[in-house]
């Protein structure tokens, strides 16, 4: 079972929400963990098990950046609206730069995103 980090920026929180219903079955079995807001959709909208941390603009971003440097998370799903300057940018770029740092492997786009899932259930099979 690995851990996987699910955030979505408001205006790609449905684009997530319907790419966890397409990998229903690869994402339920790993533990997931996500920002509030994110997480408490994936939980009414799909049921999915996913443990809520602090929304992002409360420090969300940091707590998940944390758990990565503990070499806690196996990877990020991390859709950003790019588009919309956002209040916790430093958080963002923090928590993108700890990925690398630690080189694990962060998904900021639904085409990668997919690449990074099924690299994880071919890791885990
Ligand atoms: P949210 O946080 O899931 O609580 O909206 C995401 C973010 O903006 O980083």
């Amino acid at each position: 079972m690995s851990t996987i980090a699910l955030i979505a920026h408001d205006r790609c929180k449905a684009q997530m929400v319907s790419f966890a219903r397409e990998h229903l079955s690869a994402l339920s079995p790993h533990h997931l963990i996500a920002t509030r807001t994110t997480g408490g959709l994936l939980r009414s909208e799909l049921g999915l098990d996913v443990q809520q941390l602090l929304s992002g603009p409360q420090g969300g971003d940091i707590q998940i950046g944390a758990l990565i440097a503990e070499g806690r998370v196996d990877a990020v799903i991390f859709l950003r609206d790019v588009l919309t300057a956002q209040p916790h940018e430093p958080d963002i770029s923090a928590l993108l730069r700890i990925c690398d740092v630690h080189n694990v492997p962060v998904a900021t786009n639904l085409a990668t995103a997919r690449w990074v899932l099924s690299g994880l259930l071919h890791q885990n099979t």
